[in-house]
């Protein structure tokens, strides 16, 4: 798997939707390649912690979203 499959694949990875065979070689990829092991990881808590606001909280506070953007860009990630 590549760098770029990996990212196609994270949404479906978190979202416990991957076959299995796309599963084993993404957690292999983000085992051994530190940038993607990162995505994962960033990718995982950011939903952890979507996961604890309170429902009253959405949309995000002021701020919250163009602050995580630009920690995001910072690490080279595009986001729209
Ligand atoms: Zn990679």
């Amino acid at each position: 798997m590549t760098c770029q499959e990996l990212l196609e694949h994270l949404a479906a990875y978190v979202a416990h939707e991957l076959d299995a065979d796309v599963l084993v070689l993404l957690e292999r990829h983000a085992g051994e390649c530190k940038h993607c092991g990162q995505v994962v990881e960033t990718y995982k808590l950011t939903l952890v912690v979507v996961k604890a606001l309170p429902a009253a909280c959405d949309p995000l506070p002021e701020g919250v979203a163009d602050r995580l953007k630009s920690a995001l860009a910072r690490e080279g990630f595009a986001v729209g």
